[in-house]
Formats: structure tokens, sequence, C-alpha cells
């Protein structure tokens, strides 16, 4: 195992009991120490509420590794390097006790005080702890100090305000790395690499070219256990307000002048600042809201939303979201970015489609009819790679054209060289590099955006839930939306990789 230049640190997980470390956290630092990408010199202190000892911990971490990754090589030295911590947030003294630990593990570890705290429980905790980790001294080291912060950060501007005012007192902008996970995958990042490093598409990228960009990003679970905090957030405050947003943003803004984190967060802020608002008449006519039914998915019958555990009999929570944003610059003037994401939808998939105009006239065979427009298909998640949709000669004796698609499909990189979002968001912030993590800019404006939609949807009571059946494509309302502008949403079964 080579080990490479990453600062050694300390990481402490605050939630270390929790599902997102054990699903997510120590799986990714597994990964990233046997790929040699961490500091032999790291430790990390697993900081929550139950009465665990290091061997207890020790043992959680390992099996959560095996479950997830389902490989053991090297798996007790690297489970070597964790200690425990019970931990009430709200008490000194625990913080007093984390300190003297950490201190302690600085030293043996040769960390150099580099210290990154990373917050995986629920976000009302967030501004106690980062108070006590100032006022107790955690956060008085000689080396950096990084904090990451996981969604939802706020419910609303104001509230994403006060708790950014609240963290700020303890860390700077520049120490906050706030994860949207969305911002560390794969094909995520590829958008930029896939429009600034090809001479065909940085040319027709815009409102000459581009009819519309369609981003759908649809799961096929419904709410599960998460009842309890999607009935206060809903698909809009989940999903819109940021990876949605995120994705727009990538797609929309102008080419950086260099890659650094500065230069591609403004150009992004810019995309936020371009976005159109919505005066409260308009938002019927700009989104659209669902919820699901009772339904079949996966050839089982699954219940509504409204009968799901934790969830209230006559809730107005939206589980569904289509909508259409105008980015009003030189750009995109007249292009239409329609998003959409759901719960219970037909499939589980993220995609980008890039809908190009129609060439002015059909030559060919059935010229009565419009060729098939070209598209360019980003395969988020679950397969990974990139479709072109062209249209090319029929065989035979007329001219007659069909379409065809190039499939570039991501699978061939094998499962252990190609990172989980976590991994790289992880390693990212051990490296200083925040580039794939939200600025405060970044969060406030879309807060602003989406913040103008819920006003208008909680001020309406007559809503018509629930609107559309688990395992299908969502309201027809959503379909409605693109017909007044005479488009269609590509149905994603169709575009999937596997497929063509
Ligand atoms: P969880 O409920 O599974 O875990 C919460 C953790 O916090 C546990 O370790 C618990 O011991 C600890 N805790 C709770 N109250 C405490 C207290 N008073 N003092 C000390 N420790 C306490 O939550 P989770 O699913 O791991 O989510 C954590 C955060 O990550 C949340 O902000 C969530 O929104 C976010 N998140 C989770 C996921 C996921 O896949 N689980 C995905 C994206 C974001």
């Amino acid at each position: 195992m080579t080990h490479s230049n990453t600062p050694s640190t300390l990481v402490m997980i605050f939630g270390a009991t929790g599902d997102l470390a054990k699903r997510k956290l120590f799986p990714s630092l597994y990964h990233l120490y046997q790929k040699g990408r961490i500091s032999k010199e790291f430790a990390v202190i697993g900081v929550a509420r139950r009465d665990w000892s290091d061997e207890k911990f020790k043992e959680h971490v390992k099996s959560s590794v095996l479950n997830a990754i389902g490989t053991s090589e090297n798996i007790d030295e690297f489970v070597s390097h964790f200690y425990y911590q019970s931990h009430d947030v709200s008490d000194s003294d625990s913080y007093q006790a984390l300190k003297n630990l950490a201190t302690e593990l600085d030293e043996r570890y040769q960390t150099n005080g580099n210290r990154i705290f990373y917050l995986a429980m629920a976000p009302e905790f967030f501004g106690t702890i980062t108070d006590h980790l100032k006022a107790d001294g955690l956060t008085d080291t000689s080396g950096y100090k990084r904090l990451v912060i996981e969604k939802p950060f706020g419910h609303n501007l104001e509230s994403a305000e006060e708790l950014n005012n609240r963290i700020r007192e303890s860390f700077t902008e520049d120490q906050i790395y706030r994860i949207d996970h969305y911002l560390g995958k794969e094909m995520v990042q590829n958008i930029e690499v896939i429009r600034f490093a090809n001479a065909f598409f940085e040319p027709l990228w815009n409102n000459r070219y581009i009819s519309n960009i369609q981003v759908t990003s649809s799961e096929e679970l419904g709410v599960e256990e998460r009842g309890r905090y999607y009935e206060k957030s809903g698909a809009l405050r989940d999903m819109v307000q940021n990876h949605m947003l995120q994705m727009v943003a990538l797609l929309a803004m102008e080419p950086p002048i260099k890659l650094t984190t500065e230069e591609i967060r403004s150009e992004k802020v810019k995309v936020f600042r371009a976005l159109r608002p919505l005066k409260d008449d308009e938002v019927d006519q700009y989104f659209v809201r669902g919820q699901y039914d009772k339904g079949v998915s996966k050839g089982q019958k699954v219940r509504g939303y409204r009968e799901e555990e934790n969830v209230d009999p006559s809730s107005n929570t939206e589980t569904y979201v289509a909508g259409k944003l105008m980015i009003d610059n030189f750009r995109w003037a007249g292009v239409p970015f329609y998003i959409r994401t759901g719960k219970r939808m037909e499939t589980k998939s993220t995609k980008i489609v890039i809908q190009f105009k129609d060439i002015p006239m059909n030559l060919y065979y059935g010229m009565d009819k419009p060729l098939a427009p070209n598209l360019l298909v980003i395969h988020i998640q679950p397969e990974e790679g990139i479709t072109l949709h062209l249209n090319a000669k029929k065989s035979g004796q007329i001219i007659e054209t069909t379409p065809v698609k190039l499939n570039f499909a991501n699978t061939s990189i094998d499962a252990m060289n190609t990172p989980e979002a976590y991994e790289k968001l992880l390693h990212d912030c051990m490296r200083g590099d925040a580039t794939n993590f939200t600025h405060w800019d970044e969060v406030k404006l879309s807060w602003a955006y989406v913040d103008e939609i819920s006003k208008v949807w909680e001020a309406t009571r007559d809503v018509n839930f629930p609107n559309y059946e688990a395992g299908s494509v969502g309201p027809k309302a959503a379909d409605e939306l693109l017909a007044k502008d005479h488009f269609h949403w590509w149905p994603i079964l169709d575009l999937d990789v596997d497929q063509c």
C-alpha cells in the first residue's frame, strides 16, 4: 500500500453510531485507506450518545465495512485508527473529554493539529455543537480545522441564515464544507468535462441550438421510515433546493477561467442570480407538485404516502415536484430547464437530457414528419454514461432515416476504482478542496428561489392529493407543463444505456 501526500488528520464524526456513518462514511474511509489516499497518520473519533467502548466501536466499523464492501483486507489495521467517545452534545464536560482525547491522538498520530469535525447528526444539533467546539477549545488547534455539515442546511432562507450566522461564530466560510453528495457523483462531475473538454458541445451549448434541458431524479422507494423528517421537508426542500438546482447550475454555468474553487463557484452563483424569480400567481404555471397514492412497485402492492408511518393521514406534503426554470441571461434566454423529482416512481434513475433544436427541414423519406431530435443524455445513476441520439440511414433501398444511439457506459471500470460520492468528498475535504461543496452564496440564492414556491404552496389548502399512483411516472399535470411548450418528457426507461 502506498500512502499519499494528503495531510495527516484527525476526523471526529458526530453521530458515529448512525445510518450515514455506517452506510457511507466508514466504507468510504476504508476505500481511501486501501487505495493509499489517506495518510497513514490518521485517526477517527466516533462521537455519539451511546455508551460504547472503543472495542465495540471498532467492531461496528468493521461490520459496516464488511456489509458495504464485502472485503476485509487490512481491516484490523484500518480499525486500529478508530476510537470512541460517548458524548452529550450540550454538555461542556463531554467536550472537555473529547478535547483531551483529541490532543492525545494528535500527538500519537502526528496529525499536526489538523482536525475535521463531521456533523452526521440531525440538523437541530449543528449550532449547539459548533458553539461548544469553539467555547470548549476544540477549534484551538495549530493545524487546519474544517467543519463538514450534512443536509438539510435550514428549511428556508430564514432558518438557513440563522444557522449560517451561528456556525460562522466558530468557523470561517472557507472552513465550512457543506455536503451536497450529488456533487461527489462521478457523472455530475463529468458534466463540466463533457462541456468544456469537447469541441463539438460547447459551441452548441446555448439558446441557438438547444431547445430544452430535462433533469430527472426519480426514486422507486417511498418515504420508508423517514416520515417524520419528510413531513416537514417534502420533495421541494429535500431535493430541489440542493441537488436539482446544483445540477442545473453545472449545466448552465459559463466556462470558468480556471478550475479553481472560487472561479467555479462564482460562475455557479451567476446562474442562481439569473434564475427568473416567480411571482405568487406564476408559481402554478411553472411548478407542479404531487403526492403518491397506493399502487404497484416492483410487482408489490404498496401503500399511499398518507398511509405511511409517521405521516399525517391528511398530509399535503409533496413527494413529487416538476418545474420549469428560466435562466435570464444571454446564453439561455428562452430555453426552459425542466426538472422533476419524485418518490415511488416507476424506476430509480437520475438523468439529464439535452434536447437540441430541430434542423430546418427533413430531406428524407417521410419528409412530412420531422426528424427525431438530437439528444445528449447524461446518465448519473444507477448506470453511469453518456448517450448521443443521432439520425442515420436505415439499411435498404430507399433513403430513410432511423434514430441511432452512441453509447459510453462507465461500467468497465471496476467497482473498487469507481469512488463513491462520499469517498471523493471526504478526500477533497482532507486535501482542502472545497469545489464540490456548496458555498453559502449558493445556498442563500437557492433557498430564496425555493421559498417563493413553498410560500404559495403552503397558503393553498385545497390540494388535490394524492395525484399519482405509486409505480407511475408522476402526475398528469407534469406532462401538461411541457405540453404547453410543445415538448414532452423523454421516457426514462427508453433512455437507459443498457437497452441501447
Ligand atoms: P441517524 O438518526 O441514523 O443517526 C444519528 C446519530 O446522532 C446517532 O449516532 C445518534 O447516537 C446521534 N445522536 C442523536 N442525538 C444525540 C445527542 N443528543 N447527543 C449525541 N449524539 C446524538 O441519522 P443519519 O441518517 O445518520 O443522518 C445524520 C445526518 O446526515 C442528518 O443530518 C441527515 O439529514 C444527514 N443525511 C443522512 C443520509 C443517510 O443516508 N442516512 C443522507 C444524506 C444526509
